[in-house]
């Protein structure tokens, strides 16, 4: 164990665990953090935050290693700032066992780098039907559950699902989708759809499917928790705010590309702006963007879905769904939040910590004296330019464009990268 003292001096200390903005500085000596002590210097202008708890990664090993392994994923992962990924089941095979599952989590871990939550399939090969043995994986400390990339079909298994969950205080992750709705879609219903030639999906067919799962949770009388994820319409952020409001324990996450991006974008740029659900109309961007700041949306998360060239190399109508966006998370968010909604930046970091860890029923990372080490450095005023990445896939509309604010250091347990480059 490195026994070198280092003492960063006059950084902005965000902590959304104890509600922390303030300039100390802050010792970390073998894996700790020794003291947090009042400025004994000017501002140094960087921040230091907790490690980021990004709830919706595809890793996509096993499988698709081509697109990503564990370890491209998760030094992705590091280099955004991101020390927990929850990772997502849609892999080769599904993660719907839990021998296949832990031995994931494990060799993922064993790289050292950013800790993995796995959250296995809902149903039984994410098919939609019959529930997994929900309760062996609790058993185990493994308590979300998501059937990612469609939705848990069968009202049946998703009442089921709720009653089960509820026991250990599970989650549902609802990736929300009416898929015959959207199926056969690449973009936005409207203008994306008139100026590409390609289907259309319509807000629609996500809101529809969160109105039911609602209300098939308002009727289990469980009291199980319901995460909706990705949500792109600003009708599903109203219809789960207003689930919160009759009492029920239901939450909801926004990627940064649908707050940052809107179906011009796709317009613009084709297949590397394709993603499920599509970037929509201006008007329901900004219409999140000002739910975000009124506290209706509970989590960021990336949504990072790494893919080949060869498979997002093609018509819009056939490439494949998804962006990479581990490390452009905190950036895309920071900006757009601050510039647009005028958030606090503890506000800001709370989306992509606490409340994230919350949903996950994880650790809430935070920085004191004598916690183990889960912290990054920050520089607010950085712009760069996103032209390398950690990642096997560089399916990003933000790739070489230019960002401000950037991850420059990264601790977890131990130092781990250190200005673009792992210690
Ligand atoms: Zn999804």
């Amino acid at each position: 164990m490195d026994d070198t003292r280092e003492i960063l001096q006059g950084v902005r200390l965000l902590n959304p665990l104890g509600g922390f903005d303030g300039v100390v500085d802050v010792a970390v000596q073998r894996g700790s953090v020794l003291w947090i002590r009042k400025a004994s210097c000017d501002p140094s202008g960087l921040w230091l935050l907790p490690g980021l708890v990004d709830m919706h990664v595809h890793l996509r090993t096993p499988g698709y290693e081509d697109a990503e392994t564990l370890e491209t994923g998760l030094r992705a992962a590091v280099a955004g700032g991101v020390t927990r990924v929850g990772m997502m089941p849609n892999t080769t095979p599904v993660l719907d066992s839990l021998s296949l599952t832990q031995s994931v989590k494990k060799k993922g871990e064993s790289l050292g780098l950013a800790r993995i939550e796995p959250i296995p399939c809902v149903t039984c090969g994410c098919a939609g039907e019959v529930c997994i043995d929900l309760e062996s994986f609790a058993n185990r400390g493994i308590t979300c559950f998501s059937d990612d990339g469609s939705p848990v079909e069968s009202d049946k298994a998703l009442l089921d699902a709720f009653h089960r969950v509820a026991c250990f205080n599970g989650v549902i992750i609802e990736h929300p989708e009416v898929t015959a709705m959207a199926a056969g879609g690449s973009v936005n219903l409207g203008r994306a759809s008139t100026e590409t030639g390609a289907r259309g999906i319509p807000e629609s067919a996500e809101y529809l499917d969160v109105k039911r799962c609602i209300d098939i949770l308002r009727d289990s009388r469980s009291g199980a928790r319901l995460h909706l994820t990705h949500l792109s319409s600003p009708e599903s952020v109203r219809l789960v705010y207003g689930a919160v409001s009759e009492g029920l324990k239901v939450t909801c996450d926004v990627t940064p590309h649908h707050l940052a991006l809107d179906e011009a974008t796709v317009i613009a740029r084709g297949p590397v702006a394709k993603m499920n659900p599509p970037l929509r109309s201006e008007e329901s961007r900004k219409s999140i963007v000002d739910m975000i700041r009124r506290g209706m949306v509970t989590a960021i998360a990336s949504d990072h879905a790494p893919h080949t060239a060869r498979r997002k190399e093609l018509p819009l109508s056939t490439a494949a769904f998804g962006i990479t966006g581990l490390e452009t998370l905190l950036s895309v968010t920071l900006d757009i939040l601050g510039r647009e909604a005028g958030m606090r930046p503890l506000n800001i970091i709370r989306l992509l910590t606490t409340a994230p860890a919350a949903i996950l029923n994880t650790a809430l990372p935070d920085i004191a004296a004598g916690k183990s080490l889960n912290m990054i450095l920050f520089d607010p005023e950085l712009e760069w330019t996103y032209s390398r990445t950690f990642s096997n896939s560089s399916n990003s509309p933000f790739f070489g464009e230019r960002l401000k604010g950037r991850v420059v250091r990264v601790w977890f347990e131990r130092e781990l990268y250190r200005e673009g480059e792992f210690v």
